[in-house]
């Protein structure tokens, strides 16, 4: 469940299902994804600020859905971004590449392999 505003296609919010594309560069900076749901150890004790967080994601994603999903040419219809799949629990992500650690497991990059989706 994404906890932005979603467009309702699953290929062009496939960034902003939770935990989200953007969830670990804002608790790397902030110490909090936007939503405040991952926090990390500093934000928790008071050394990290509790700033506002910037939205991370372009509008344009907003205007357009996720530009990993691409127009194919000639056949006029629309391709999903490479899906990767931590092979310790499960989670799936969309993605140019696999996230350094799985956020819900904290498995690393390695334990990610390629994934189809079908249907
Ligand atoms: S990781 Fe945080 S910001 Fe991203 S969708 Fe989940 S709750 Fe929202």
């Amino acid at each position: 469940m994404p906890c932005r505003l979603a467009s309702g296609l699953l290929a062009d919010d496939m960034d902003i299902i939770c935990p989200c594309n953007y969830r670990d560069a804002d608790v790397e900076e902030y110490g909090c994804c936007l939503c405040v749901l991952y926090v990390s150890d500093d934000w928790i004790s008071g050394k990290k600020k509790h700033d506002p967080i910037e939205e991370r994601r372009p509008q344009e994603y907003y205007e357009k859905g996720y530009p990993s999903v691409m127009e194919q040419k000639g056949a006029g219809g629309k391709e999903m971004a490479q899906v990767y799949r931590c092979n310790v629990c499960g989670y799936l992500c969309a993605r140019e590449e696999p996230p350094d650690l799985c956020p819900i497991c904290r498995a690393k990059k390695e334990r990610f392999e390629e994934f189809e989706m079908k249907g």
